[in-house]
């Protein structure tokens, strides 16, 4: 069955209802953001810097006090669940920033900071990793593997990693817990051009094989319609415009889309 077809048929795991945040002083950086996110599928998030896409994510991952609206994760209400219940709903989350420097605690080796979230949910061997009894160095190479970095970086520190091998991590460490969701936000943004395509199709290669639903922000339109199923395009707090993947470059689209593919092409 075309991949398309398989995600129309999955179940939901994330529905965001007119989700709204001002900041201190007045700014509305999101007004009104609704959307759904089911298993399997990438949702790409597109608009220019200062949009509010990191805004949105920060308060879908419940990292920010919204004004109001709901969100709700595999069926749960985050924005009714009360403290202790929050921490362990937002687990099913991982997120991976623009900038995999600040992701990794630089006193920490590879191999701690890999294995920060399995120990904090006191989880084991991840499910894919098809060895239940592996210890945790195991654990921690095979997940290396799966981003294809050789096990002897598990003792270095984030500081002997190029950028894109910091990024690699982040991602091993964000699905090593088998999230429901993970959030990428500008992931390959900070990164040389040359390796800005590995990173995606090793993200895309993941999704694939372990039917990873992602949020994929991006400002870099060929990147989010290489990655995405569908679209959503912010402007000014708001969607103002959504497609499907493949119709991003081929259909009549709103004037703002239309302008960032213009800026877009001109680049
Ligand atoms: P994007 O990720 O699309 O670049 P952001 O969500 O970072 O957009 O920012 C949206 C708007 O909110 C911008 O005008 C930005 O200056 C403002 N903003 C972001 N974070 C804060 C904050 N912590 N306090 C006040 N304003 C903020
Ligand atoms: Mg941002």
């Amino acid at each position: 069955m075309p991949l398309q077809q398989t995600v129309e048929a999955s179940p939901e795991v994330l529905r965001v209802k007119d989700v709204w945040k001002t900041y201190h002083g007045g700014h509305q950086a999101v007004r009104g953001i609704s959307l759904t996110i089911r298993r399997g599928e990438c949702l790409g998030l597109v608009g220019e810097s200062g949009s509010g896409k990191s805004t949105l994510a920060r308060c879908l991952l419940t990292l920010e006090r919204m004004d109001r609206g709901e969100i709700w994760l595999n069926g749960r209400p985050l924005h009714n669940l009360k403290p202790a219940e929050l921490r362990q709903a937002r687990r099913e989350m991982q997120v991976v920033f623009q900038n995999p420097a600040a992701s990794f605690n630089s006193k920490l080796t590879i191999l701690d900071s890999l294995l920060e979230p399995i120990r904090a949910q006191r989880k084991g061997c991840p499910g894919f990793l098809g060895n239940p009894g592996a210890n945790e160095r195991a654990i921690a190479g095979a997940l290396l593997a799966k981003v294809h970095l050789p096990a002897s970086y598990l003792n270095r520190y984030p500081s002997e990693l190029s950028g894109g091998q910091k990024q690699r991590a982040a991602i091993a460490r964000a699905i090593s817990v088998e999230p429901s969701l993970i959030v990428l936000d500008e992931p390959t943004a900070s990164l040389d051009v040359s390796i800005q395509a590995r990173v995606l199709n090793l993200l895309k290669d993941l999704q694939e094989e372990l039917g990873l639903s992602y949020l994929f922000i991006s400002h870099d339109l060929s990147a989010v319609n290489f990655m995405s199923h569908r679209l959503m395009v912010m402007q000014y707090g708001q969607m103002v415009d959504h497609c499907e993947g493949k119709d991003l470059f081929a259909v009549e689209r709103h004037s703002y889309t239309k302008q960032l593919l213009k800026l877009f092409t001109a680049n």
